[in-house]
């Protein structure tokens, strides 16, 4: 972190945020501040603008909407909105709005997610209501613009969130076009995950004086990070618990801390856990020392197998036999990732850290994999099928140790009277499915989609990853809102880049924005997965990674482009 605006606030409290906001906090389990939270919120409620590099998962949302929320009139009356909020998808629509919605809750706060693909007329109803927040793609609030459903007139603060990703889809000229509506007092804003030169531009012309908050610059030297086998596993929210099950199960930990971000997560991931048949303890800065020292005391004895704890409540355990460090969500910043993990790997013996991230969250480890120089390996979620292969391994072993080591002549009276009617393979099967069963192994039948690793940008906004096979030509550069986007008209897709037919094109008034926007809304590729795009009279040409491509065509098939249902194929040429 550099410039900090005021001294570091440890809290909430000493944030001075309203009581009705720190009500809302607690009720959500956040024990302190984010280190984005730390300095951002500060600096926007003492009124300045901000440029903030933030990637998903640092808690950028709350940094700029308590802020918002601070200002707010309980239960306001006006009719149009203070605050302002562009994103680039629907999808961070609808969590950005919800997320302001949990904590204005207690404010009366009206929040309206609006975005291309939902039906105009029920914005325009709840428009009519009057609100004080607005979520909105840019290209649907420049339509209300128009319209003048949307009056900005009001405006005290507007937020840019995740813009890097906005100008990756093309929506430069209606960030333009929306800013200068905007009232010229009004407070700006910026979050991106990364800081290239056209972010820079934006900043220069629009925001005043900002307050520049920049992750991951402080060094930290090679060496410090300890030894310790980095994984991480990409999976969606709903899958974590499972899948977490699962990866404990293959990897069989002696003694773990499981991390999570709240203290409603830990109860209910040790509760959770506790159903799977792990000794399970939740710890978290609701408990007295003496509740701690206990929990501690139960993982020294192996009387537990894992403590579930927020950051806070495991400042300084020391605890010899970890094994496993798992991370269930990413951490909110890398330098409480090396800390976490610091606890494992200690004495030259390799520790292990694990961490879950879902797939939006991809970019928060390789600014991760960056400041520790070291490469996280992302994994696949094991399959049932590798469950079942590794606890029928764990049954071998353990028949494979009482064969060495126990005395079974007492038993043998039943395999001897049982041979007499069956054949000895078949006795020693029966025998080893009911230690197997007695074993306890999980059936766990549920079913995990696999997500591959986002060919995302490395977040220095530099090259794509190696692999991404982006359609060539315009990275890093402003995104043009022409009907060739990536610079190749007609050749072969990139290797690794699928083209896929879209059956609407030019005169169906379909731009190569309205192709990302539909892409990044219905598949969890973002603006910058997506490569050339090629718009025809009647049709259009996209190219998207080759290993997305399915998943694609399929959510396209399902959704519509602009309110119509489009025929959507891979693009067999030669037309
Ligand atoms: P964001 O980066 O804004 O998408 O936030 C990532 C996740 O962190 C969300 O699930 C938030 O609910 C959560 N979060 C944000 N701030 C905090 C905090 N101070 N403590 C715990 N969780 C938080």
């Amino acid at each position: 972190m550099t410039e900090q605006p005021t001294a570091d606030p440890n809290s909430f409290a000493e944030m001075d945020l309203r009581p009705e906001l720190l009500r809302a906090l607690s009720g959500l389990g956040y024990e302190e501040p984010t280190p984005i939270q730390r300095e951002a919120i500060p600096a926007i409620l003492a009124g300045r603008d901000l440029l903030g590099q933030a990637a998903t998962g640092t808690g950028k949302t709350a940094a700029f909407a308590l802020p918002v929320l601070q200002r707010m009139t309980r239960n306001r009356r006006e009719h149009d909105p203070m605050a302002l909020i562009l994103v680039p998808t629907r999808e961070l629509a609808v969590q950005v709005s919800e997320a302001i919605h949990r904590y204005g809750r207690e404010l009366g706060a009206r929040v309206l997610p609006i975005y291309g693909g939902q039906p105009i007329v029920r914005q325009l109803r709840s428009l009519e209501r009057g609100v004080d927040v607005v979520v909105a793609t840019p290209g649907r609030a420049l339509d209300h613009i128009a319209r003048k459903t949307l009056r900005l007139d009001q405006l005290e603060t507007v937020v840019l969130d995740e813009a890097d990703e906005m100008l990756d889809m093309g929506f430069a000229e209606d960030i333009e076009s929306i800013l200068t509506e905007t009232p010229k007092t009004r407070q700006t804003v910026l979050f991106s995950a990364t800081l290239p030169p056209r972010i820079d531009k934006i900043a220069r012309k629009h925001l005043r004086d900002p307050s520049r908050i920049q992750m991951g610059r402080e060094s930290t030297g090679e060496g410090e990070t300890p030894l310790v086998r980095q994984s991480a596993y990409i999976v969606a929210r709903a899958h974590k618990p499972a899948a977490l099950g699962r990866v404990l199960d293959i990897e069989a930990p002696t003694a773990a801390l499981v991390f999570c971000r709240t203290r409603a997560e830990v109860d209910q991931l040790a509760e959770q856990l506790n159903g799977r048949g792990y000794r399970a303890e939740a710890m978290h800065g609701g408990m007295d020392q003496a509740q701690r020292d206990r929990v501690m005391g139960r993982l020294r004895s192996s009387t537990a197998d894992l403590i579930v704890a927020t950051d806070v409540a495991a400042r300084g355990l020391d605890i010899d036999q970890l094994t496993h460090v798992i991370n269930y969500d990413v951490p909110s910043d890398p330098e409480s990732y090396i800390h976490r993990i610091g606890r494992v790997g200690r004495a030259g013996r390799e520790g292990v850290a694990v961490t879950l991230a879902e797939p939006r969250e991809h970019r928060m480890l390789k600014v991760i994999e960056r400041m520790t120089r070291q490469p996280i390996v992302i994994e696949k979620v094991p399959t049932v099928s590798d469950l079942r292969a590794r606890q029928l391994e764990l049954t071998r072993s353990a028949l494979h140790e009482s064969l060495l080591e126990d005395d079974l002549d007492s038993y043998r009276v039943v395999v001897e009277t049982l041979t007499d009617e069956f054949d000895v393979v078949q006795v020693a099967l029966a025998a080893v499915k009911l230690a197997h069963e007695a074993s306890g192994a999980a059936a766990d039948e549920e079913h995990i989609p696999e997500i591959a690793a986002r060919p995302a940008k490395d977040s220095r906004g530099s090259k794509p990853a190696v692999g991404s096979g982006r359609g060539g030509g315009s990275d890093g550069g402003t995104r043009p809102d022409s009907a060739v986007r990536g610079g190749r008209r007609g050749g072969a897709s990139d290797p690794g880049m699928a083209r896929l037919f879209v059956g609407a094109g030019r005169i169906a008034k379909i731009r190569p924005k309205d192709l990302v926007g539909a892409i990044a809304n219905e598949s969890r590729l973002s603006g910058r997965d997506i490569g050339a795009i090629e718009i025809a009279d009647r049709f259009s040409l996209v190219e998207v990674p080759e290993d997305s491509a399915d998943e694609v065509i399929a959510a396209l098939r399902a959704s519509s482009i602009k309110g119509k249902s489009v025929q959507v194929r891979r693009d067999r040429g030669g037309r």
